[in-house]
């Protein structure tokens, strides 16, 4: 086979394969708090904790640097299959005692898709204890995002993501939250959106047939959305008929958990717990791999009760390290009340980005929960048309941004529901004159790639 011409410039010393044919990416040498500088030492404001909410507490905490060491001399791997470790049942003690009532139960992986897979496979079981082998399939909303490996692919309602590797992927049914932006239910009164979005999914329960149906999976705000906060009469009728049809409720925190909405888990803000949690990114600040899933006692109950465990484990599952910085994490999150900070920065985030950007006419919509914000642009605010594809705001955006000392995600989607959003997701820790400058910044820098 000939080898075709490569796109980049091949004399470049680096032999990594970069997820996009470039090789001039910023080489990051220092995280100090929530900035970064590179090797030309230039130094910006973190304003997307590394990616979607992880980098929470701030880089270069000594106590975290500590506990990872003092671990590591300790104990630094057992496997889970046949031993465990202190680190490991505290924190699952810390988790439990953090989650809502009847949810007391934790398995531990290394990364939000891992512990979706795993949440397919703890679901499998709960429906093979109970006898119901056909009950095998998942519902997710679309758009979603549940992380890279095949089966978080298989659910992830995002076709750009998925699309390539979909003949490795079971078919999932989708739904579209009740998001009024745009879409099915645009402008439609919240709560009438969220009826009318609950009643799709019992439609759908309906036509795959109910003794089909194992688990609807949902992130309670989500990027792919562009942060928008749905009704909680959504998620009351979602619990109600998830119980009504035996379906489980599996809720993927990977973003929206670990205090990145001024809670725990995201979905206390709505008052519903669902069966199977999945947090990550946020859990440990971005100093170790891990992910936890949280069980409800049902679902473990029945399982063990059937005598059933959860085959297929993986090596880093419940890892000694990884644990002793979530402990470290959670101890921050703790004395520093960032679930507060969290919830008070967030509306000091949304007064001043609506106050300084607000009236920009390509800013279509500021919106979010805590520190997890979403900005969507438009070409008109009166129609909400989307912008082009091929103005390419996400690099725009970010070069006048990264040149002005901050870092900013902005994503180009391209759905039905969100056309091109900025993902504003700075630590938990930031202050509010950061807020501030980072809200001028993103002032100046839309006029740039506008022109004022
Ligand atoms: N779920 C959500 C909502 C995510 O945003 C992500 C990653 O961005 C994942 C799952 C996957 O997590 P990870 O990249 O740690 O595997």
């Amino acid at each position: 086979m000939p080898v075709p011409e490569s796109p980049v410039d091949q004399t470049a010393t680096s032999r990594v394969f970069y997820r996009e044919p470039r090789q001039n990416l910023p080489v990051i040498v220092r995280g100090d708090g929530y900035a970064l500088s590179d090797s030309n030492g230039h130094r910006v404001m973190d304003l997307a904790s590394g990616i979607s909410s992880t980098a929470s507490i701030g880089q270069g905490r000594s106590t975290v640097a500590a506990a990872m060491a003092s671990q590591a001399m300790q104990l630094a791997f057992i496997h889970n299959s046949w031993v465990t470790n202190p680190r490991q049942e505290e924190l699952a003690a810390r988790y439990a005692a953090l989650a809502p009532a009847h949810v007391n139960h934790v398995m531990f992986t290394s990364g939000g898709s891992e512990a979706n897979e795993l949440s397919l496979r703890i679901t499998r079981q709960y429906h093979l204890a109970r006898d119901h082998p056909n009950k095998w399939k998942i519902i997710s909303l679309s758009p979603s995002y549940h992380g890279a490996t095949i089966g978080a692919l298989a659910m992830t309602g995002r076709w750009d993501v998925r699309g390539d590797y979909a003949p490795y992927t079971f078919g999932a049914a989708r739904v579209v939250p009740p998001v009024r932006f745009r879409g099915p239910f645009r402008d439609l009164e919240p709560k009438e959106a969220a009826a009318r979005a609950a009643g799709m999914l019992e439609d759908v329960i309906e036509a795959e047939g109910p003794d089909s149906v194992a688990a609807f999976v949902v992130e309670p705000i989500s990027p792919s959305w562009g942060m928008e906060v749905v009704d909680a009469s959504y998620w009351t009728q979602v619990r109600d008929i998830c119980d009504r049809y035996d379906v489980l409720l599996i809720a993927d925190e990977v973003v929206s958990g670990a205090g990145r909405c001024g809670y725990f888990l995201a979905m206390e803000h709505f008052g519903v717990s669902a069966d199977l949690s999945n947090l990550g990114k946020g859990l440990t600040g971005g100093y170790a791999p891990l992910a936890a899933t949280l069980i409800n006692d049902r679902v473990a109950f029945t399982i063990q009760s059937a005598g059933r465990g959860v085959s297929a484990v993986h090596t880093y599952s419940g890892n000694p390290i990884g644990c002793a910085v979530g402990l470290e994490v959670l101890d921050i999150i703790e004395k520093e009340d960032l679930l507060r900070r969290s919830r008070e920065r967030g509306e000091f985030a949304m007064k001043t980005l609506a106050e300084t950007i607000g009236s920009h006419p390509n800013v279509g919509a500021i919106r979010g929960l805590g520190l997890l914000i979403g900005i969507e642009y438009v070409a008109s605010k009166e129609t909400r048309e989307p912008l082009d594809e091929r103005f390419d705001i996400s690099r725009r955006l970010w070069d006048a941004m990264w040149a002005k000392g901050f870092l900013l995600r902005t994503l180009h989607h391209g759905s039905a529901l969100v056309g091109d959003a900025t993902n504003f997701v700075p630590a938990l820790t930031i202050e509010e004159e950061d807020l501030h400058a980072a809200a001028l910044a993103l002032r100046d820098s839309l006029d740039e790639v506008f022109g004022s």
